[in-house]
């Protein structure tokens, strides 16, 4: 059994091209596979995603669910079942997963 280190992304770690910086690294998240929390995860989705766009945030949010900065500043992270959103205005990381039922899943 692998051990996996998990690594926590602070929201302002991120900057508004989708660029992590840890580590003194800079570490382009788009088409990266990005470990997803378990408690914003439906319970059939991959634990890791892929990120398939960057959208932004004033785009699809009028503002930041957390602390209601309008417009919503920075990027969206979007993954095939989860938006990821860091929140430069409140530091904060917030997931965004749609809810759907089992009718729209399709097998390939
Ligand atoms: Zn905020």
């Amino acid at each position: 059994m692998t051990e996996e280190k998990v690594l926590r992304i602070q929201a302002t770690d991120v900057d508004t091209n989708g660029v992590w910086h840890w580590d003194g690294k800079e570490i382009p998240l788009l088409g990266r596979d990005i470990p997803i929390p378990e408690n914003v995860r439906l319970e059939m989705d991959p634990e890791r995603q892929e990120v398939l766009m960057l959208v932004n945030a004033d785009g699809w949010l009028d503002m930041c669910p957390k602390c209601g900065t309008a417009p919503a500043p920075g990027v969206i992270l979007v993954t095939e079942f989860t938006k990821m959103y860091p929140a430069h205005c409140c530091n904060s990381m917030i997931w965004m997963t749609d809810e759907r039922d089992n009718n729209d899943i399709y097998e390939a």
